[in-house]
């Protein structure tokens, strides 16, 4: 895709809320964007506490050296735990407050830094321009923040940030394990538009499944692998993936169409690292290597176990599912409090499945047409596994750091279906009667052939 049309899509996708600026010393057209959105007043630097290098020299000082001459500005420093910064509701007003009086926000960093600023800036009313520092995740180009609220993740809207500036020379110099996160986060697409496409056609998402979601990160997603690129292209291709992806995800309006399985299964990761106050590795990564288990779990439904041959009436709400639930998040949390919380969300995406009785029955009426589709759309782990392997990057549940051995990856799998309200193809093997030990050897066999799986 060439730079104008990627820049026309942002506009468009941001209903023109949004200019991408994103190419190698993106950072000389700096001080030109500032004037133009606010030609007097403070800008506020928002930033994290790590040190970041460009070419021998500091980011933050390279940033603010290509500011207009002349023009105030002051730095706000993001507080950090033990963890890095939690976007927690002190740490939102206390960076809100600090930064009041800016004439424009002006975020240098990476995922959570970009997702803080957009609800400053969006709490003061003022512009904001986005310099991206790494390719680590596809959340700078949407409108949504991750933030903490009453100790859980959520996905909330906030806005999109006016400018998003990348410049290629400074995500060149990012740390390694950010940019093969990144990578990690981008070939979900071969696995999560499928479980978005299943719920949309089961009558399972309100949203409608729409292709213009999907195909623009597709079209995209096979320069990851391209091992005759050059290391300066790939990274470009790995930042276009990565900025349409939040494009369409801000499109849509949700981010189902690049949010299956895969990342239910970091989510699963996270929560259980959490309660035993572990260290778990970052997002992109699991989330890389959980997009090879979900293909090979949809190739394992399509091919092996054919589960669209059955039908409508053989998908049954299991009797003991409630117990099922519980007893798979006691071990995270023995107090129940999660188990509680988790088996509502199950209750709820069990109540909508027995509502939506009329449209699954259409949809095996067709079912013909939804495997094509589904086989399109998912199901081969060698298109991820090879991706991650151009790029060094984790494929199997050994090669994360810390490595997760064996019988916590296979609980992670057996939790999938058990966490959260939206559908997924996991869901459809516990109404058949299926989501057992010999699913799983299957699903970790198929897995394994690509190189990821259980690994060494
Ligand atoms: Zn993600």
């Amino acid at each position: 895709m060439s730079l104008v049309s990627l820049e026309d899509r942002a506009r468009s996708s941001s209903g023109g809320a949004m200019r991408l600026v994103s190419e190698p010393g993106a950072l000389r057209r700096l001080a030109a964007l500032v004037d133009e959105l606010a030609p007097t007043g403070e800008v506020v630097l928002v930033a994290d506490l790590t040190a970041k290098t460009v070419d021998g020299g500091d980011v933050d000082a390279r940033v603010q050296a290509a500011l207009p001459a002349g023009r105030h500005r002051r730095v706000v420093r993001v507080p950090a735990g033990a963890h890095g910064a939690t976007l927690d509701e002190r740490t939102v007003d206390e960076v809100c407050g600090r930064a009041s009086g800016a004439a424009v926000v002006m975020t240098v960093g990476s995922g959570t830094v970009s997702d803080l600023g957009k609800v400053v800036a969006a709490t003061l009313g003022v512009p904001l321009i986005s310099v991206q520092t790494a390719a680590s995740v596809n959340g700078y180009a949407d409108p949504l923040s991750v933030l903490v609220r009453n100790g859980a993740k959520r996905t909330v809207p906030s806005r999109w940030p006016d400018v998003l500036l990348i410049d290629h020379d400074i995500v060149a110099e990012a740390p390694l394990a950010l940019t093969r996160a990144g990578v990690g986060d981008a070939v979900a697409i071969w696995s999560s538009p499928a479980d978005w496409y299943l719920a949309c056609a089961l009558g399972m998402d309100s949203a409608l499944y729409g292709s213009r979601f999907v195909d623009p990160v597709r079209d995209l997603a096979p320069r990851l692998a391209d091992e005759t690129a050059s290391e300066a292209e790939r990274l470009a291709s790995l930042i276009d993936v990565l900025t349409v992806g939040g494009l369409v995800i801000g499109d849509a309006g949700t981010t189902a169409p690049l949010s299956g399985v895969e990342h239910l299964a970091s989510h699963v990761l996270d929560m259980s690292a959490i309660a035993e106050g572990a260290a778990h590795d970052l997002h992109g990564a699991q989330v890389g290597v959980a997009s090879v288990l979900a293909s090979a779990l949809w190739d394992v439904a399509l091919e092996d176990e054919r589960l669209f041959d059955l039908g409508p009436t053989d998908f049954v709400v299991p009797d003991d599912l409630e117990g099922r639930v519980r007893a798979v998040w006691q071990p995270v949390d023995p107090t129940g409090v999660l188990g509680e919380e988790c088996w509502h969300a199950v209750e709820a995406k069990m109540r909508r499945w027995v509502a939506a009785g009329p449209q699954i029955r259409a949809f095996f009426t067709h079912r013909r047409e939804h495997v094509t589709t589904l086989r399109v759309l998912a199901g081969d782990p060698s298109l991820p596994a090879a991706a991650l392997r151009v790029w060094g990057a984790a494929v199997a549940f050994s090669e994360l750091s810390p490595p997760v051995p064996p019988e916590r990856a296979r609980w992670v799998l057996s939790a999938l279906p058990f966490m959260r309200d939206r559908l997924s193809v996991a869901d459809l093997f516990v109404l058949a009667g299926r989501w057992d030990d010999r699913l799983f050897d299957r699903v970790f066999a198929r897995a394994a052939a690509t190189g990821g799986g259980l690994g060494v």
